[in-house]
C-alpha cells in the first residue's frame, strides 16, 4: 500500500515527507494505521548515522501506537479495531535459543530492527513510525491494555522497556536503591517504575536545577555529579545505577556509589567508553553491564505493570512539522521528558 512517513534522505539531513510502499500483507501480518509515535534520542543517532548503520532514506521511530485496519488471514491476536503497539524490532529468526527463551533482542540471527532493518523476505530496508501505516508479523505487535492512555502510552515501547528490563533482571523491589544518571526520556521512565516497584531512588544528574523535577517525578533524591562532597557522601549507597548518557562520558565518577555487588548497567552510549578504574570493581564485586531493550514478552509485561500502577511517560505532544525543531531541542536536554507525536498531523498528499 502507498502511505506517507517523514525521512531524511542523508547523514544528519532535515527530516521531509516521504511517500512510499508498505508491503502487501502476509497471511501473519497486521496493518495499522499509527496515531502516535514516540521521539527517542536512538531516532536522532540514526539520522546522523551516529552508529555507522543508517540506509538512507531513514522514517524513524520506534516507539508507535496503532490501531489494526486489516489482518492478513492466518492472524490469530488481533482483529480490525485492537489497539496495538509496535517496539525496536519487527521480526527475528524466531527458532534460536534466544527467540525461544522470549529474549528476540539477542536473536542469534539478528532482529529486525523496526527502521534501518533489513526485511528478513524480501531484503528491504525498514522504515519506522514516523509514518501513517505499519506493516508487521503479529507476534512482533503488542496489545495495548485497555485503560492505558493511547496518547502517553508510546514512550514505554523504548524507553519504558529499556529501563524496565535492567529493573527487573536485577530483581529490584521495596528495598531496592537505583540510581538514574540522566533525566532524559528513558532516566524519566527509570525513575517512575522504579519507584513504581518500591525502590529507593536516587537521580544523578549534572545540574541542581533538576532537583525540584526529580522529586516531583517520585525520587527521593538528587545529586549533582559535580558535587565532589555530596558524591563522597553517596559512595557505597546503591544497589543498581542506571546509565542513560547519549554520548561518550567518565564512569569512574559511579563507580564508587555502588554497594558491594552492585551494578552499573549503561544503556545510554553505545560504543567506545573512556577506561575504567578496575579498583571498585575487584574489592567489591561490582559490575558494569548493558542491556538493550528488552523481548516481547518482556515488553507485554511492562505494559501491563503501567496499566496497572498506572506509569505514564510526560509527555510533550507535536505535529510531525514540528519534528526538526523538536530534535534541535532533544540535543540540548529540552524536553520534558518526551515528544510524542500526534500522527493525525500527517495527512498523505
Ligand atoms: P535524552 O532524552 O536526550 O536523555 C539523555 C539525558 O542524558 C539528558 O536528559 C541529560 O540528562 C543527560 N545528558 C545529555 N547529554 C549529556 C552529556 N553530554 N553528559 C552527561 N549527561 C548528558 O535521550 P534518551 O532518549 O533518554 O536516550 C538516551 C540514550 O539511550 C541515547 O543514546 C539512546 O540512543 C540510548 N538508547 C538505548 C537503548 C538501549 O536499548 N540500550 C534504547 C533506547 C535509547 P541531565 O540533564 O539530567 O544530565
Ligand atoms: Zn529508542
Amino acid at each position: 500500500m502507498r502511505t506517507i512517513g517523514y525521512a531524511a534522505n542523508a547523514k544528519a539531513s532535515p527530516l521531509k515527507p516521504h511517500v512510499f510502499e508498505r508491503r502487501e500483507l502476509r497471511p501473519n501480518d497486521v496493518c495499522m494505521e499509527v496515531l502516535y509515535c514516540g521521539v527517542c534520542h536512538s531516532d536522532m543517532h540514526m539520522v546522523n548515522d551516529d552508529w555507522g548503520m543508517a540506509v538512507y532514506p531513514v522514517v524513524p521511530g520506534h516507539e508507535i501506537i496503532g490501531r489494526v485496519i486489516a489482518v492478513g488471514p492466518d492472524v490469530k491476536k488481533y482483529k480490525v479495531g485492537d489497539n496495538v503497539a509496535v517496539g525496536c524490532m519487527v521480526d527475528s529468526c524466531m527458532e534460536c535459543d534466544q527467540c525461544r527463551k522470549g529474549e528476540e533482542q539477542f536473536c542469534r540471527n539478528m532482529a529486525t530492527w523496526t527502521y534501518c532493518g533489513c526485511d528478513r523476505i524480501d531484503g528491504s530496508n525498514t522504515m519506522g513510525g514516523y509514518s501513517k501505516n505499519l506493516v508487521v508479523r503479529e507476534e512482533f505487535a503488542l496489545r495495548v491494555p485497555d485503560g492505558l492512555d493511547l496518547s502517553k502510552a508510546a514512550p514505554l515501547l523504548c524507553a519504558g522497556i529499556t529501563t524496565y528490563s535492567p529493573l527487573r533482571t536485577w530483581n529490584i523491589g521495596p528495598g531496592s536503591r537505583v540510581g538514574v544518571v540522566g533525566l532524559g526520556g528513558l532516566g524519566h521512565m527509570a525513575v517512575k517504575l522504579a519507584v513504581a516497584m518500591g525502590a529507593d531512588v536516587t537521580v544523578i544528574s549534572r545540574s541542581a536545577s533538576r532537583e525540584a523535577e526529580a522529586k516531583r517525578l517520585g525520587a527521593d533524591r538528587l545529586l549533582v555529579s559535580s558535587d565532589a562532597e555530596a558524591m563522597a557522601q553517596a559512595v557505597d549507597s546503591l544497589d543498581l545505577i542506571i546509565d542513560t548518557v547519549p554520548v561518550k562520558h567518565d564512569i569512574n565518577i559511579y563507580l564508587p556509589l555502588l554497594d558491594i555487588d552492585g551494578t552499573i548497567c549503561l544503556v545510554g552510549q553505545i560504543g567506545p567508553e573512556p577506561e575504567f578504574d578496575s579498583m571498585p570493581l575487584v574489592f567489591g564485586r561490582r559490575r558494569i553491564s548493558g542491556s538493550p531493550i528488552g523481548g516481547i514478552a518482556e515488553t507485554q509485561e511492562l505494559l501491563n505493570f503501567c496499566a496497572k500502577m498506572n506509569v505514564l511517560p510526560d509527555c510533550e505532544m507535536i505535529n510531525i512539522q514540528d519534528i526538526n525543531t523538536a530534535y534541535a531541542r532533544l540535543a540540548k536536554s529540552d524536553v520534558k521528558y518526551r515528544f510524542v507525536i500526534d500522527m493525525a498531523s500527517l495527512k498523505m498528499e
